[in-house]
């Protein structure tokens, strides 16, 4: 099965000049979705993780499932003001300007080994704010987990000395 087939590209998405990588079709087929989740369990087998960690929305779709499979639990990293207790949190660069991301405060133990799930890999900014809070939390970033990566974009350059595993490259 290749999964490349079941990610469908739109251009000028959001906006004009974008080419946006839609994962939905990859999800709506129980197959695809069901291999995907398996080739990111076989990779996170080895590591012995704790924790699985997924930026929302996109995160959670990938990530859940892997954490389910694996047996362990699963941390929202979400948007400010969408977590009801304590967060941490951290700040990205965007294209224009600067963005927040949060997580609770308790969601990582210290000496958790975590792995990080997302959909796509792109600028890497929002991996490199996930990565700082598991850590001011004391977690240790054992792997990080892509769908898809955006080579172009140099999102990698931002997880050097860190376990990377994709499954796609666009
Ligand atoms: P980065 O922070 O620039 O690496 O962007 C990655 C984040 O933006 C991920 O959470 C993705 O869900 C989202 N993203 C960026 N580009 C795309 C795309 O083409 N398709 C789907 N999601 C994208």
């Amino acid at each position: 099965m290749n999964l490349k087939d079941y990610i469908a590209r739109i251009d000028n998405y959001p906006t004009e000049g974008i080419v946006f990588r839609d994962i939905t079709p990859l999800m709506a087929n129980g197959e695809a979705y069901r291999a995907a989740t398996k080739e990111i369990v076989d990779y996170a087998e080895g590591l012995n993780i704790d924790m699985v960690v997924g930026p929302e929305a996109r995160g959670f779709i990938v990530g859940c499932p892997v954490a389910f499979e694996m047996g362990v639990g699963f941390a929202p990293v979400r948007k400010p003001g969408k977590l009801p207790r304590e967060v941490v949190s951290a700040e990205y660069e965007k294209e224009y300007g600067t963005d927040t991301l949060t997580m609770h405060a308790d969601a990582i133990k210290k000496g958790d080994r975590v792995l990080i799930v997302d959909d796509l890999l792109a600028t890497g900014g929002t991996v490199q704010a996930t990565i700082e809070m598991i850590e001011k939390l004391g977690g240790i970033v054992v792997g990080c987990a892509f769908l898809i990566e955006l080579d172009d974009l140099n999102g990698r350059e931002k997880l050097e000395g860190y376990d990377v595993k994709v499954l796609m490259h666009f």
